[in-house]
């Protein structure tokens, strides 16, 4: 039995779990497939059922693929995906996300994201999110790697303050958030979802991560991500193909860091003293 996953609430005010599961690099040999969903279905058994995925992944076969996962399931999982930035005009924005639909074997997502900036005006392509709201075939709408700028500005045009969530590149190696992006969302009410939580494994090298995970008898896996879960609305979103892994990384919530060891982890991965770009992968 593990602890309760903290939840994170969108300004709709429904409540979502703060540890969920990625699906990039999904999709990308059949061979891996059985894995792949046997991956997905154990992180929602365990409550871990915010499943993201992009039209971007295996050019779709991700969604093909947490499709397959969540036959059944659908109403137990916060489903995400993302529109690629060139798909994202008023027209392409609509008929990316029925595209996607009908991969994922759904009727509605429950969070449909702008991928990152592109050249399609964001009026655009919140107009098109207003409309697939209005058709029922989104409940919400957001965006993905917008730095504080990119915020404020989508904050000035019509409906922009009906995003629902920023998703982007957070972890302790990455902590340029924490400067001013981080508060910014925390403000104004907007869910962060941290993305490669764990820096895509490279993390999981550090001595100092290793060593104080040790000491709680936990992964250094376990202890990023306890990092990320001590933030308020932040959701992380490790990828995993591995059951046993995503059992591994589920255990992250019962870690209870002492304020020593939060300290430590600050001198090995120093918080930013002045505004950092945000960073993307
Ligand atoms: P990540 O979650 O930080 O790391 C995934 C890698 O770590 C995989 O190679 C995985 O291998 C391994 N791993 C997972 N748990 C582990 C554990 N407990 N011990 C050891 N290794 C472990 O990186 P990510 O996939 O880049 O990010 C997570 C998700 O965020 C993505 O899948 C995607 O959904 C989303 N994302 C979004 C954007 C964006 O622009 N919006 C960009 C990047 C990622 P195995 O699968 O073999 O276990």
């Amino acid at each position: 039995m593990f602890d309760d996953i903290p939840t994170v609430t969108l300004p709709s005010g429904t409540s979502i779990p703060a540890l969920g599961i990625g699906t990039w690099n999904m999709g990308e040999a059949r061979s891996d497939e059985a894995q792949e969903i046997a991956s997905i279905r154990k992180a929602v058994a365990l409550g871990m059922t915010v499943v993201d995925t992009a039209e971007m992944y295996a050019d779709g076969r991700s969604e093909e693929i947490v499709g397959q996962a969540i036959e059944g399931l659908r109403d137990q999982v916060f489903l995400v995906s993302k529109v690629y930035p060139f798909n994202a005009s008023a027209k392409g924005t609509i008929e990316a996300c029925e595209r996607s639909l009908k991969r994922l074997g759904t009727e509605r997502l429950d969070l449909y994201l702008l991928h990152w900036r592109g050249s399609h005006p964001l009026e655009e392509t919140v107009e098109a999110f207003e409309t697939l709201k209005a058709q029922g075939k989104i409940t919400d709408w957001g965006v993905s790697n917008f730095d504080t700028d990119d915020m404020e500005e989508l904050f000035s045009v019509p409906d922009g303050r009906n995003c629902a969530a920023n998703q982007v590149l957070y972890n302790l190696s990455r902590r340029g958030p924490d400067y001013d992006l981080l508060p910014w969302c925390q403000q104004h009410g907007i869910p962060v979802m941290a993305y490669s939580p764990i820096e895509q494994g490279k993390l999981l090298k550090d001595h100092e991560l290793i060593r104080i995970a040790k000491a709680y008898q936990a992964t250094p896996a376990q202890l990023a991500l306890a990092f990320i879960l001590e933030r308020d609305g932040v959701i992380a979103i490790p990828k995993s193909a591995k059951p046993e892994r995503v059992e591994e990384n589920r255990g992250a919530t019962d870690l209870d860091i002492s304020d020593a060891d939060w300290a430590a982890l600050d001198a090995a991965f120093p918080p930013p003293q002045k505004k950092v770009s945000l960073e993307m992968l």
